[in-house]
């Protein structure tokens, strides 16, 4: 490497003093006479170090290294004064005038040489430290840069994304413009995609959609990739006369062709929420949250439907998710409770049986019926644990019941649709028959037809395996389903539950008694137990015993109530032979 040396002095003599003695490879070295013309030179000779005569006519040495100092591009070039005046005093001029080093005249070759080499080391660490200050700072940059990008563009589908949309929501209500929406779009069990297909796949079909959808984009409208299988449009500067209705029916229909994968064609649907901009909200999340809240509305109707947002229905999301928030409380605390409800024997009036009905003992609202908290329990799967939480106090109860010496007695159990889906179903039953030691045989499981007809194969494996157990099985709400008679032989069934609404109106309906008629009959031929829901009045109880109706429940024998009640009641109740409950021969 050879570095650039250069020599201001006023005397030509004292240069060839110099350039004898730094004669070498590594040097160049470039002469001036003054220090005008070295102010003049600094661009083109680019100097690694200048030695200067401190006593020259014009610019003398120090006013010439101070203006060297003070020029930004020129101030870390080291500059070595040379002087006859090796006085104190001019050696301390020298330093303020920020000279880096002196040498005295005459010059002597090996001081020269050795502060040359001193102050060129430094120059060149300076220079390695500047290169490598300059690397990290490109490279920073970069990552910034990079960072930038990730944030604002979404990787896979290269569309802007959450952040993105929102800074510009949020520059169009700081304008307070309201001529601009927001469209949500949310696909349709993208899940199963993925499960089916893997991820690979799923992204690809995330790229064609995203392809599809840019399609319905006019100048000025952005599309963001929002979530996993979630999409947000931007629609501004939308015209009076601009047909929301007509461009959303425009998106949905874009999904009724089949989108490609490198792997197979797919057909997708999707959601739809709708938020209009207003110029009262000046938050950009506020308005996508309730663009959210319409989609989740307009999933919630079906496939491939859309919602507008309004206030009452975020208001209702709000109180799904606080009633969700209290139920996990709900669930931990033990604040469900369960109560009973008799199953009487229509000829003695004596009770058979119990259904087991959950209830929730709230800390402000008292006891909440489950028509309130079973469908959120059921849509977040929560119902599971909460299932759970019944069947075992259900069948501790019936074990008690059972010691204290009315051994007949059966109660029944109300399973969900989702709880007959769980695969951990059995074993959960397992584990409570074992911990509490009821008689499985006294156990009754309540579940309607659409559980059954949802997974009729399942279903069918699942019954078998619990009549192994010794378990039954009524259908409830019968009648209200799928009302196919068809299917009923084919499962291992115990008890028909007659639903509430057809004893209701059979006095008055015409239909419905012929419904709860036939009921009965079938429920003969299949050698199926009866039991007929919701008895309030005296009329509907002759109906049901004139029509050979054994067994029944509702409000005109009793209420559900505690446990302690019932204990009461069975203490209370009319002597009498104790009929057979309706237990259906095994095997
Ligand atoms: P369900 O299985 O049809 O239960 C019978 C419902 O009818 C109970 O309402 C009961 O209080 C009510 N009922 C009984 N007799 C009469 C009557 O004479 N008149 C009238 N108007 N109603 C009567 P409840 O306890 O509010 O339960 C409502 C539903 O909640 C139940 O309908 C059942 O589907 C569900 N449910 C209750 N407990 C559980 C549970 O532990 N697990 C599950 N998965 N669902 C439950
Ligand atoms: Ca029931
Ligand atoms: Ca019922």
């Amino acid at each position: 490497m050879t570095f650039s040396i250069l020599i201001v002095d006023d005397e030509p003599d004292n240069f060839d003093v110099i350039e004898a003695f730094l004669s070498s490879d590594d040097y160049h070295l470039h002469y001036v006479e003054s220090g005008e013309k070295a102010l003049a030179t600094l661009p083109i000779q680019q100097p690694d170090l200048i030695l200067m005569d401190v006593m020259m006519p014009g610019i003398d040495g120090l006013a010439l290294c101070k203006q060297i100092k003070a020029m930004s591009l020129w101030q870390s070039v080291p500059i070595i004064m040379v002087t006859a005046l090796a006085s104190k005093h001019t050696l301390a001029q020298c330093l303020e005038a920020g000279a880096d080093d002196f040498v005295s005249k005459p010059i002597n070759r090996m001081e020269l040489t050795a502060r040359v080499r001193s102050m060129l080391r430094i120059r060149q660490q300076y220079q390695q430290l500047n290169s490598f200050n300059a690397q990290l700072e490109a490279k920073v940059a970069q990552r910034t840069a990079e960072l930038q990008t990730l944030l604002y563009q979404d990787s896979l589908t290269q569309l802007p994304s959450r952040i993105n949309l929102l800074e510009r929501v949020g520059l169009l209500q700081a304008e307070q413009r309201t001529d601009f929406a927001l469209a949500y779009l949310d696909c349709d069990q993208f899940k199963l995609v993925n499960g089916a297909f893997g991820y690979t796949v799923g992204n690809q079909l995330l790229q064609a959609i995203a392809e599809r959808l840019q399609q319905h984009l006019r100048p000025g409208d952005v599309l963001a990739r929002v979530g996993e299988d979630e999409f947000c449009f931007l629609l501004t500067a939308l015209p009076p006369d601009f047909s929301l209705p007509t461009w959303i029916e425009a998106v949905l229909q874009s999904f009724h062709a089949p989108f490609q994968t490198s792997h197979c064609e797919i057909f997708m649907t999707a959601c739809l929420g709708l938020a209009l901009g207003d110029s009262t909200t000046t938050d950009p999340e506020a308005l996508l949250q309730a663009a959210d809240t319409a989609m989740y509305r307009a999933k919630r109707q079906g496939k491939g439907c859309h919602q507008w947002f309004n206030p009452q229905l975020h208001a209702a999301t709000l109180h799904r998710l606080t009633l969700e928030n209290d139920l996990q409380h709900a669930l931990s605390y033990g604040e469900l409770v369960v109560y009973y409800q008799p199953i009487i024997c229509l000829a003695t009036h004596r009770v058979m049986g119990l259904e087991a009905l959950v209830r929730w003992q709230h800390p402000e609202r008292g006891l909440v019926p489950p028509g309130e908290f079973i469908p959120c329990l059921e849509e977040t799967g929560l119902v599971v644990r909460a299932g759970l939480v019944v069947l075992r106090q259900a069948c501790q109860q019936l074990r008690d019941w059972h010691e204290q010496g009315w051994t007949t007695l059966t109660v029944a159990v109300n399973l969900s649709v989702r709880q007959f889906a769980s695969p951990t179903l059995l074993a959960d039953i397992d584990q409570v028959l074992a911990e509490t030691g009821a008689n499985p045989a006294y156990l009754k499981l309540e579940i309607t037809e659409s559980a059954i007809m949802e997974n009729a194969e399942a279903a069918s494996v699942l019954m078998d395996a619990l009549r192994e157990r010794r378990i039954q099985i009524s259908i409830d709400d019968f009648g209200t389903g799928y009302s196919s008679l068809g299917y009923l032989h084919r499962f291992p069934l115990d008890v028909l539950k007659i639903d509430r609404s057809f004893v209701r109106d059979m006095h008055r309906s015409h239909r419905n008694y012929q419904v709860v008629e036939t009921i009965i009959t079938l429920s003969n031929q299949l050698d199926l137990a009866v039991v007929a829901e919701g008895i309030e009045t005296q009329d509907q109880l002759q109906a049901l015993k004139k029509l050979g109706c054994e067994l029944g429940q509702g409000f005109f024998f009793a209420k559900p109530a505690p446990a302690e009640a019932i204990t009461t009641t069975l203490r209370n109740q009319p002597l009498g032979p104790v009929p057979q409950p309706a237990v259906r021969a095994q095997g």
